[in-house]
Protein backbone atom coordinates (compact mmCIF):
# COMPACT_ATOMS: atom_id res chain seq x y z
CA UNK A 1 0.00 0.00 0.00
CA UNK A 2 3.04 2.68 0.93
CA UNK A 3 6.84 2.64 -0.68
CA UNK A 4 8.75 4.26 1.32
CA UNK A 5 12.32 5.68 0.55
CA UNK A 6 13.71 5.21 3.95
CA UNK A 7 12.09 3.35 7.33
CA UNK A 8 9.38 5.66 8.40
CA UNK A 9 9.43 5.63 12.40
CA UNK A 10 5.30 6.42 12.37
CA UNK A 11 4.71 3.58 10.10
CA UNK A 12 7.18 1.77 12.35
CA UNK A 13 5.63 2.26 15.86
CA UNK A 14 1.72 1.49 14.54
CA UNK A 15 3.02 -1.26 12.78
CA UNK A 16 2.21 0.07 8.97
CA UNK A 17 2.56 -2.23 6.41
CA UNK A 18 5.00 -1.00 3.83
CA UNK A 19 8.11 -1.69 1.61
CA UNK A 20 11.43 0.35 1.95
CA UNK A 21 12.61 1.32 -1.83
CA UNK A 22 15.86 3.48 -1.32
CA UNK A 23 15.87 4.87 -5.14
CA UNK A 24 12.35 6.46 -4.54
CA UNK A 25 14.60 9.77 -2.58
CA UNK A 26 15.11 12.87 -4.50
CA UNK A 27 17.02 15.29 -4.85
CA UNK A 28 20.76 15.84 -6.75
CA UNK A 29 23.12 17.03 -4.26
CA UNK A 30 23.60 20.60 -5.70
CA UNK A 31 20.29 22.33 -6.28
CA UNK A 32 18.59 19.98 -3.06
CA UNK A 33 21.66 19.25 -0.88
CA UNK A 34 19.51 17.79 1.57
CA UNK A 35 17.89 14.41 -0.13
CA UNK A 36 14.34 14.84 0.01
CA UNK A 37 12.12 11.47 0.77
CA UNK A 38 9.17 10.31 -0.49
CA UNK A 39 6.21 7.96 0.38
CA UNK A 40 4.56 7.13 -2.17
CA UNK A 41 1.27 5.84 -1.96
CA UNK A 42 -0.67 3.11 -4.20
CA UNK A 43 -2.99 4.53 -6.36
CA UNK A 44 -6.51 3.63 -6.00
CA UNK A 45 -8.88 2.49 -8.81
CA UNK A 46 -8.31 4.85 -11.73
CA UNK A 47 -6.17 7.44 -10.05
CA UNK A 48 -2.98 8.50 -10.27
CA UNK A 49 -0.33 7.91 -7.04
CA UNK A 50 0.47 10.80 -4.67
CA UNK A 51 3.47 11.28 -2.47
CA UNK A 52 4.36 12.75 1.02
CA UNK A 53 7.11 14.34 0.65
CA UNK A 54 9.67 14.77 3.79
CA UNK A 55 13.58 15.40 5.02
CA UNK A 56 14.88 14.16 7.84
CA UNK A 57 16.29 16.11 11.03
CA UNK A 58 19.51 14.24 10.97
CA UNK A 59 20.22 14.59 6.88
CA UNK A 60 22.69 17.95 6.30
CA UNK A 61 23.14 21.20 8.23
CA UNK A 62 19.59 22.49 9.53
CA UNK A 63 20.53 25.79 8.09
CA UNK A 64 20.23 24.50 4.55
CA UNK A 65 17.28 23.98 4.49
CA UNK A 66 16.05 26.95 6.05
CA UNK A 67 15.05 24.30 9.07
CA UNK A 68 14.76 25.82 12.55
CA UNK A 69 14.55 23.73 15.39
CA UNK A 70 11.40 25.19 17.85
CA UNK A 71 7.85 25.30 19.41
CA UNK A 72 5.39 24.71 16.89
CA UNK A 73 1.74 24.40 16.86
CA UNK A 74 -0.19 23.05 14.04
CA UNK A 75 -3.83 22.22 14.38
CA UNK A 76 -5.22 21.43 17.61
CA UNK A 77 -1.78 20.24 18.71
CA UNK A 78 1.60 21.40 19.97
CA UNK A 79 5.38 20.06 18.81
CA UNK A 80 9.06 20.50 19.11
CA UNK A 81 11.71 20.26 16.08
CA UNK A 82 13.32 21.07 13.17
CA UNK A 83 10.81 23.17 11.17
CA UNK A 84 11.32 24.50 7.45
CA UNK A 85 10.27 27.84 8.24
CA UNK A 86 9.15 30.83 5.20
CA UNK A 87 7.53 30.73 2.08
CA UNK A 88 11.11 29.94 0.23
CA UNK A 89 10.42 26.46 0.84
CA UNK A 90 8.20 25.70 -2.35
CA UNK A 91 10.79 27.16 -4.19
CA UNK A 92 12.75 24.17 -3.47
CA UNK A 93 10.17 21.71 -4.17
CA UNK A 94 8.66 23.82 -7.61
CA UNK A 95 10.89 21.28 -9.56
CA UNK A 96 9.21 18.25 -7.87
CA UNK A 97 5.19 19.34 -8.64
CA UNK A 98 3.09 22.21 -9.64
CA UNK A 99 0.96 24.09 -8.16
CA UNK A 100 2.19 23.99 -4.08
CA UNK A 101 0.51 26.48 -2.10
CA UNK A 102 -0.48 26.42 1.70
CA UNK A 103 -2.58 23.99 2.83
CA UNK A 104 -2.54 23.78 6.65
CA UNK A 105 -0.11 26.83 9.23
CA UNK A 106 2.36 26.10 10.96
CA UNK A 107 2.25 29.14 14.20
CA UNK A 108 5.50 29.60 15.96
CA UNK A 109 5.00 29.84 19.77
CA UNK A 110 4.06 33.26 19.99
CA UNK A 111 1.09 32.35 18.11
CA UNK A 112 2.33 33.59 14.34
CA UNK A 113 2.51 31.82 10.80
CA UNK A 114 6.06 30.50 10.19
CA UNK A 115 5.54 27.83 7.59
CA UNK A 116 3.33 25.55 6.13
CA UNK A 117 2.31 22.05 5.11
CA UNK A 118 2.40 22.76 1.51
CA UNK A 119 0.29 20.42 -1.28
CA UNK A 120 0.69 20.75 -4.97
CA UNK A 121 -2.03 20.42 -7.70
CA UNK A 122 -1.73 16.59 -7.95
CA UNK A 123 -2.46 16.52 -4.38
CA UNK A 124 0.85 15.29 -3.12
CA UNK A 125 1.85 17.24 0.44
CA UNK A 126 5.07 18.49 1.11
CA UNK A 127 5.88 18.30 5.12
CA UNK A 128 8.32 20.43 6.77
CA UNK A 129 9.17 18.71 9.63
CA UNK A 130 10.14 15.04 10.50
CA UNK A 131 7.87 13.37 12.17
CA UNK A 132 10.65 10.88 13.36
CA UNK A 133 12.16 13.37 15.21
CA UNK A 134 8.96 15.11 16.62
CA UNK A 135 8.38 11.73 18.20
CA UNK A 136 11.38 11.29 19.78
CA UNK A 137 11.52 15.09 21.30
CA UNK A 138 8.41 13.94 22.92
CA UNK A 139 9.27 10.14 23.90
CA UNK A 140 12.98 11.23 25.26
CA UNK A 141 11.14 14.78 26.83
CA UNK A 142 14.11 16.25 24.68
CA UNK A 143 11.51 18.89 24.06
CA UNK A 144 12.21 20.27 27.62
CA UNK A 145 15.69 21.59 26.45
CA UNK A 146 14.10 23.25 23.06
CA UNK A 147 14.45 27.11 23.63
CA UNK A 148 16.05 27.30 27.04
CA UNK A 149 19.15 28.48 27.62
CA UNK A 150 21.64 26.59 28.70
CA UNK A 151 21.66 28.61 32.28
CA UNK A 152 18.13 28.07 33.06
CA UNK A 153 18.57 24.41 32.29
CA UNK A 154 21.57 24.33 34.70
CA UNK A 155 19.27 26.00 37.45
CA UNK A 156 16.70 23.78 36.97
CA UNK A 157 19.34 20.44 37.43
CA UNK A 158 20.45 22.66 40.66
CA UNK A 159 17.35 23.05 42.09
CA UNK A 160 15.98 19.39 41.39
CA UNK A 161 19.40 18.51 42.93
CA UNK A 162 19.00 20.61 45.78
CA UNK A 163 15.36 19.18 46.37
CA UNK A 164 17.27 15.61 46.94
CA UNK A 165 20.03 16.27 48.93
CA UNK A 166 17.87 18.71 51.70
CA UNK A 167 14.63 16.60 51.58
CA UNK A 168 16.21 14.13 54.28
CA UNK A 169 16.70 17.01 56.46
CA UNK A 170 13.48 18.53 56.41
CA UNK A 171 10.80 17.82 58.76
CA UNK A 172 7.52 16.29 56.17
CA UNK A 173 5.01 19.14 56.94
CA UNK A 174 7.96 21.92 55.31
CA UNK A 175 8.36 19.25 52.61
CA UNK A 176 4.69 19.04 51.59
CA UNK A 177 4.91 22.90 51.76
CA UNK A 178 8.17 23.33 49.69
CA UNK A 179 6.37 20.72 46.86
CA UNK A 180 2.66 22.56 47.01
CA UNK A 181 4.73 26.07 46.72
CA UNK A 182 6.88 24.25 43.48
CA UNK A 183 3.42 23.29 42.41
CA UNK A 184 2.25 26.86 42.13
CA UNK A 185 5.32 27.74 40.25
CA UNK A 186 4.54 24.26 37.74
CA UNK A 187 0.76 25.09 36.99
CA UNK A 188 1.96 28.32 35.46
CA UNK A 189 4.08 25.92 32.41
CA UNK A 190 1.71 25.89 29.59
CA UNK A 191 3.29 22.29 28.65
CA UNK A 192 2.73 19.74 29.12
CA UNK A 193 -1.16 20.01 29.80
CA UNK A 194 -2.26 18.38 33.15
CA UNK A 195 -3.90 15.77 33.65
CA UNK A 196 -3.87 15.29 30.12
CA UNK A 197 -1.47 16.52 27.41
CA UNK A 198 -2.48 14.92 23.49
CA UNK A 199 -0.52 16.83 21.35
CA UNK A 200 1.33 13.62 20.54
CA UNK A 201 -1.79 11.82 19.67
CA UNK A 202 -3.36 14.20 18.12
CA UNK A 203 -0.11 14.29 15.66
CA UNK A 204 -0.72 10.79 15.43
CA UNK A 205 -4.70 11.29 14.32
CA UNK A 206 -3.41 13.52 12.00
CA UNK A 207 -0.56 11.75 10.59
CA UNK A 208 -2.93 8.81 10.06
CA UNK A 209 -5.32 11.06 8.06
CA UNK A 210 -3.02 12.84 6.09
CA UNK A 211 -1.90 9.18 4.80
CA UNK A 212 -5.18 7.77 4.68
CA UNK A 213 -6.07 10.95 2.49
CA UNK A 214 -2.97 9.86 0.21
CA UNK A 215 -3.94 6.55 -0.16
CA UNK A 216 -7.48 6.87 -0.58
CA UNK A 217 -8.21 4.00 1.50
CA UNK A 218 -8.01 3.40 5.29
CA UNK A 219 -4.42 2.48 6.51
CA UNK A 220 -4.57 -0.60 8.38
CA UNK A 221 -2.11 -1.36 11.08
CA UNK A 222 -1.67 -3.69 14.23
CA UNK A 223 -4.24 -3.18 16.78
CA UNK A 224 -2.43 -1.54 20.48
CA UNK A 225 -3.34 -4.32 22.45
CA UNK A 226 -4.10 -8.21 21.87
CA UNK A 227 -7.28 -9.94 22.20
CA UNK A 228 -9.31 -7.31 20.82
CA UNK A 229 -9.29 -5.43 23.73
CA UNK A 230 -9.14 -1.78 23.49
CA UNK A 231 -7.28 -0.59 26.15
CA UNK A 232 -4.90 -1.55 28.74
CA UNK A 233 -5.29 -1.23 33.09
CA UNK A 234 -1.90 -1.63 34.99
CA UNK A 235 -1.73 -1.41 38.11
CA UNK A 236 1.90 -0.52 40.03
CA UNK A 237 3.16 0.45 43.56
CA UNK A 238 6.02 1.67 44.68
CA UNK A 239 7.04 0.71 48.34
CA UNK A 240 8.97 3.68 50.16
CA UNK A 241 9.67 2.64 53.50
CA UNK A 242 9.18 0.11 56.00
CA UNK A 243 5.80 1.63 56.44
CA UNK A 244 4.56 1.05 53.43
CA UNK A 245 5.93 -2.82 53.43
CA UNK A 246 4.24 -3.48 56.28
CA UNK A 247 0.95 -1.82 54.93
CA UNK A 248 0.77 -3.68 51.39
CA UNK A 249 -2.71 -5.63 52.68
CA UNK A 250 -4.54 -1.40 52.47
CA UNK A 251 -3.52 -1.47 48.88
CA UNK A 252 -3.39 -5.67 48.02
CA UNK A 253 -6.59 -6.49 49.89
CA UNK A 254 -8.82 -4.68 47.69
CA UNK A 255 -7.48 -5.72 44.46
CA UNK A 256 -7.62 -9.54 46.49
CA UNK A 257 -11.47 -8.92 46.70
CA UNK A 258 -12.02 -7.75 42.84
CA UNK A 259 -9.62 -9.97 41.18
CA UNK A 260 -7.31 -7.92 40.55
CA UNK A 261 -3.05 -8.08 40.26
CA UNK A 262 -0.38 -6.14 40.17
CA UNK A 263 2.81 -5.45 40.19
CA UNK A 264 4.95 -4.13 43.13
CA UNK A 265 8.56 -2.36 43.40
CA UNK A 266 10.39 -2.58 46.27
CA UNK A 267 13.53 -0.88 47.57
CA UNK A 268 16.35 -3.33 48.33
CA UNK A 269 18.49 -1.56 50.97
CA UNK A 270 16.27 0.50 52.14
CA UNK A 271 13.99 -1.99 54.51
CA UNK A 272 14.05 -5.69 55.05
CA UNK A 273 12.50 -7.56 52.07
CA UNK A 274 11.19 -11.01 53.01
CA UNK A 275 11.30 -13.87 50.82
CA UNK A 276 8.42 -15.21 52.18
CA UNK A 277 6.65 -11.72 50.99
CA UNK A 278 7.79 -11.97 47.27
CA UNK A 279 6.75 -15.28 47.15
CA UNK A 280 3.39 -15.00 48.71
CA UNK A 281 3.16 -11.79 46.05
CA UNK A 282 3.80 -14.23 42.92
CA UNK A 283 1.88 -16.95 43.97
CA UNK A 284 -1.13 -14.62 44.19
CA UNK A 285 -0.48 -13.95 40.46
CA UNK A 286 1.76 -10.69 41.49
CA UNK A 287 4.87 -8.92 39.92
CA UNK A 288 8.00 -7.89 41.68
CA UNK A 289 9.99 -4.98 40.51
CA UNK A 290 12.87 -3.14 41.64
CA UNK A 291 12.62 0.59 42.85
CA UNK A 292 16.51 1.71 42.76
CA UNK A 293 18.47 1.11 45.87
CA UNK A 294 18.29 3.37 48.26
CA UNK A 295 15.74 5.62 47.19
CA UNK A 296 18.55 8.56 48.54
CA UNK A 297 18.38 10.55 45.60
CA UNK A 298 21.62 9.35 44.16
CA UNK A 299 20.33 5.94 42.57
CA UNK A 300 20.52 7.55 39.52
CA UNK A 301 22.04 10.74 40.29
CA UNK A 302 25.03 10.24 37.83
CA UNK A 303 26.35 7.69 35.26
CA UNK A 304 28.97 6.74 37.61
CA UNK A 305 26.84 6.06 40.81
CA UNK A 306 24.48 4.38 38.67
CA UNK A 307 27.46 1.80 37.85
CA UNK A 308 27.99 1.66 41.17
CA UNK A 309 25.05 0.95 42.28
CA UNK A 310 24.10 -1.51 39.40
CA UNK A 311 25.61 -4.78 40.42
CA UNK A 312 23.49 -4.71 43.55
CA UNK A 313 20.06 -3.59 41.69
CA UNK A 314 20.56 -6.64 39.12
CA UNK A 315 21.69 -9.17 41.90
CA UNK A 316 18.23 -8.43 43.62
CA UNK A 317 16.49 -8.39 40.40
CA UNK A 318 17.79 -11.77 40.24
CA UNK A 319 16.97 -12.54 43.48
CA UNK A 320 13.37 -11.50 42.87
CA UNK A 321 13.03 -12.74 39.31
CA UNK A 322 12.17 -8.66 38.76
CA UNK A 323 12.64 -7.54 35.01
CA UNK A 324 11.09 -3.98 35.89
CA UNK A 325 12.60 -1.28 36.81
CA UNK A 326 11.19 2.13 38.53
CA UNK A 327 13.41 4.77 39.52
CA UNK A 328 13.24 6.79 42.77
CA UNK A 329 10.95 9.87 42.36
CA UNK A 330 10.81 9.10 38.74
CA UNK A 331 15.17 10.36 38.22
CA UNK A 332 15.58 9.77 34.58
CA UNK A 333 17.76 9.97 32.07
CA UNK A 334 17.00 9.39 28.61
CA UNK A 335 20.31 7.57 27.61
CA UNK A 336 20.67 5.89 31.06
CA UNK A 337 17.30 3.99 30.97
CA UNK A 338 18.55 1.29 28.77
CA UNK A 339 22.04 0.55 30.19
CA UNK A 340 20.27 -0.41 33.74
CA UNK A 341 19.50 -4.02 31.31
CA UNK A 342 16.12 -4.39 32.51
CA UNK A 343 13.16 -5.37 30.04
CA UNK A 344 11.09 -2.56 30.78
CA UNK A 345 11.51 0.66 32.45
CA UNK A 346 8.38 2.99 34.01
CA UNK A 347 9.82 6.03 35.19
CA UNK A 348 8.39 8.40 32.77
CA UNK A 349 4.91 9.66 33.08
CA UNK A 350 2.94 11.42 30.59
CA UNK A 351 2.06 13.99 31.31
CA UNK A 352 3.65 14.90 35.72
CA UNK A 353 4.29 18.80 36.21
CA UNK A 354 4.64 18.13 40.04
CA UNK A 355 7.20 15.60 40.06
CA UNK A 356 10.99 16.99 41.55
CA UNK A 357 11.72 16.10 37.82
CA UNK A 358 8.94 17.27 36.33
CA UNK A 359 7.76 17.24 32.59
CA UNK A 360 6.41 14.38 30.47
CA UNK A 361 6.74 12.14 27.33
CA UNK A 362 2.86 12.79 26.24
CA UNK A 363 2.64 9.19 25.18
CA UNK A 364 -0.26 7.15 27.08
CA UNK A 365 1.27 3.94 25.11
CA UNK A 366 4.43 2.22 25.78
CA UNK A 367 7.11 2.95 23.21
CA UNK A 368 10.90 1.58 22.70
CA UNK A 369 13.89 3.27 24.30
CA UNK A 370 16.71 1.71 22.66
CA UNK A 371 16.46 -1.98 23.36
CA UNK A 372 13.90 -1.29 26.47
CA UNK A 373 10.16 -1.13 27.00
CA UNK A 374 9.42 2.27 28.20
CA UNK A 375 5.40 2.12 30.06
CA UNK A 376 4.76 5.74 30.83
CA UNK A 377 2.15 6.04 34.01
CA UNK A 378 -0.35 7.94 32.98
CA UNK A 379 -2.53 8.09 35.84
CA UNK A 380 -1.87 11.24 38.48
CA UNK A 381 0.04 9.77 41.46
CA UNK A 382 -1.56 9.20 44.36
CA UNK A 383 0.54 11.54 46.46
CA UNK A 384 0.08 14.62 43.74
CA UNK A 385 -3.13 14.04 44.12
CA UNK A 386 -4.24 14.03 47.88
CA UNK A 387 -1.33 15.11 49.25
CA UNK A 388 -0.67 18.32 46.92
CA UNK A 389 -3.39 19.32 45.61
CA UNK A 390 -5.62 17.57 48.38
CA UNK A 391 -8.42 15.78 45.77
CA UNK A 392 -11.30 14.65 47.95
CA UNK A 393 -11.69 12.34 46.20
CA UNK A 394 -10.77 9.74 43.09
CA UNK A 395 -12.96 11.26 40.52
CA UNK A 396 -9.31 12.93 38.31
CA UNK A 397 -8.48 9.19 37.85
CA UNK A 398 -11.44 7.51 37.03
CA UNK A 399 -11.92 10.73 34.71
CA UNK A 400 -8.50 10.12 33.16
CA UNK A 401 -8.80 6.12 33.12
CA UNK A 402 -12.56 6.93 30.56
CA UNK A 403 -10.09 8.99 28.64
CA UNK A 404 -7.76 6.98 28.18
CA UNK A 405 -10.14 3.81 27.64
CA UNK A 406 -12.16 6.11 24.52
CA UNK A 407 -8.73 6.59 23.27
CA UNK A 408 -7.34 2.92 23.40
CA UNK A 409 -4.49 4.24 24.79
CA UNK A 410 -2.76 2.25 28.59
CA UNK A 411 -3.75 3.28 31.96
CA UNK A 412 -1.16 2.98 33.93
CA UNK A 413 -1.51 3.94 37.64
CA UNK A 414 1.48 4.27 40.61
CA UNK A 415 0.05 4.17 44.20
CA UNK A 416 2.06 3.82 47.48
CA UNK A 417 1.58 2.05 50.40
CA UNK A 418 3.19 4.22 52.33
CA UNK A 419 0.48 6.67 51.48
CA UNK A 420 -2.93 4.73 51.97
CA UNK A 421 -3.26 5.06 55.36
CA UNK A 422 -4.80 8.29 54.33
CA UNK A 423 -8.31 7.29 53.76
CA UNK A 424 -8.22 9.08 50.36
CA UNK A 425 -5.83 7.33 48.98
CA UNK A 426 -7.45 3.83 50.23
CA UNK A 427 -10.71 4.63 49.48
CA UNK A 428 -10.46 6.65 46.38
CA UNK A 429 -8.02 3.63 45.59
CA UNK A 430 -11.05 1.23 45.86
CA UNK A 431 -13.25 2.81 43.55
CA UNK A 432 -11.16 3.20 40.80
CA UNK A 433 -10.58 -0.47 40.79
CA UNK A 434 -14.49 -0.77 41.49
CA UNK A 435 -15.30 1.26 38.36
CA UNK A 436 -13.76 -0.98 35.69
CA UNK A 437 -14.16 -4.00 37.41
CA UNK A 438 -16.78 -5.18 35.06
CA UNK A 439 -15.26 -3.92 32.17
CA UNK A 440 -14.93 -6.23 29.32
CA UNK A 441 -13.26 -3.77 26.83
CA UNK A 442 -10.12 -3.52 29.26
CA UNK A 443 -6.49 -5.52 29.28
CA UNK A 444 -5.66 -6.01 32.68
CA UNK A 445 -2.42 -6.82 32.40
CA UNK A 446 1.18 -6.87 34.52
CA UNK A 447 3.62 -4.39 33.32
CA UNK A 448 5.78 -7.26 31.99
CA UNK A 449 2.99 -8.45 29.85
CA UNK A 450 2.20 -5.42 28.58
CA UNK A 451 6.51 -5.28 27.63
CA UNK A 452 6.53 -8.88 26.26
CA UNK A 453 3.40 -7.69 23.76
CA UNK A 454 4.59 -4.43 22.94
CA UNK A 455 8.11 -6.45 21.47
CA UNK A 456 5.82 -9.33 20.15
CA UNK A 457 4.00 -6.48 18.04
CA UNK A 458 7.08 -4.95 17.63
CA UNK A 459 8.27 -7.50 15.66
CA UNK A 460 5.64 -8.56 13.65
CA UNK A 461 3.98 -7.29 10.04
CA UNK A 462 0.83 -7.34 8.47
CA UNK A 463 1.06 -8.27 4.89
CA UNK A 464 -1.33 -8.71 2.45
CA UNK A 465 -3.14 -6.59 0.28
CA UNK A 466 -6.08 -4.72 0.58
CA UNK A 467 -9.10 -7.34 1.94
CA UNK A 468 -7.10 -9.88 2.65
CA UNK A 469 -4.56 -8.25 5.48
CA UNK A 470 -3.25 -10.82 7.81
CA UNK A 471 -0.31 -10.47 10.64
CA UNK A 472 2.87 -12.44 10.33
CA UNK A 473 4.97 -12.73 13.70
CA UNK A 474 4.78 -13.43 17.48
CA UNK A 475 1.74 -11.14 17.26
CA UNK A 476 -0.39 -13.44 15.11
CA UNK A 477 -1.74 -15.29 17.70
CA UNK A 478 -3.44 -12.37 19.56
CA UNK A 479 -3.08 -9.43 17.53
CA UNK A 480 -5.91 -7.65 15.50
CA UNK A 481 -6.08 -5.51 12.19
CA UNK A 482 -7.42 -2.11 12.95
CA UNK A 483 -8.31 0.51 10.55
CA UNK A 484 -7.50 4.25 10.70
CA UNK A 485 -10.08 6.66 8.05
CA UNK A 486 -8.97 9.49 6.42
CA UNK A 487 -11.42 12.87 6.31
CA UNK A 488 -14.47 14.05 3.70
CA UNK A 489 -12.81 17.44 4.61
CA UNK A 490 -10.59 19.01 1.79
CA UNK A 491 -6.93 19.49 2.00
CA UNK A 492 -4.43 17.31 4.60
CA UNK A 493 -7.05 15.07 6.16
CA UNK A 494 -8.48 14.92 9.63
CA UNK A 495 -9.21 12.85 12.12
CA UNK A 496 -13.00 13.30 13.93
CA UNK A 497 -12.23 15.55 16.93
CA UNK A 498 -13.73 14.61 20.04
CA UNK A 499 -14.83 16.04 23.75
CA UNK A 500 -12.20 17.35 25.57
CA UNK A 501 -11.69 16.59 29.73
CA UNK A 502 -11.31 19.68 31.88
CA UNK A 503 -7.49 20.40 32.36
CA UNK A 504 -6.80 18.51 29.42
CA UNK A 505 -6.57 19.85 25.80
CA UNK A 506 -8.85 18.88 22.94
CA UNK A 507 -8.36 15.19 21.77
CA UNK A 508 -8.68 13.84 18.41
CA UNK A 509 -8.98 9.80 17.61
CA UNK A 510 -6.50 7.88 15.04
CA UNK A 511 -9.23 4.98 14.54
ZN1 LIG B 1 9.60 5.85 45.46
Amino acid sequence: MFESSYPFAFFDYFRVPYTVRPELAMGDGARVPVPVHRIRAAAGPGAASRSLLWQRAEDGPSASAGRQLGRYRLGDFTFFGHVAVGAAVPGTFSRFGHGWHPAAQILDSAGHARAAVWQDGDGNVFLPFDPAEVMQQFWSEGYQRVGRSPMALRGRAALVRSYYLMRPAVPRRLQLRLRRAFTRVQDRASFPGWPAEDSLHSLYAWLFGLLAGLAGQPVPFLDLWPEGRSWALVLTHDVETGDGYRNLDLLREPERQLGYRSSWNFVPLRYKVSADVVRGLQEEGCEIGVHGLRHDGHDLGSRRLAAKRLPAMREYADRWRAVGFRSPSTQRRWELMPTLGFDYDSSYSDTDPYEPQPGGCCSYLPYFNAGMVELPITLPQDHTLFAILQNPDADVWIRKARFLRERRGMALALTHPDYAADPRVAQGYRSLLETFHGDRTVWHALPREVATWWRQRACSVVRGAAGNWRIEGPAAAGGRIRFAHGSRSRGPARADGGGAIPGGQNRKSYT
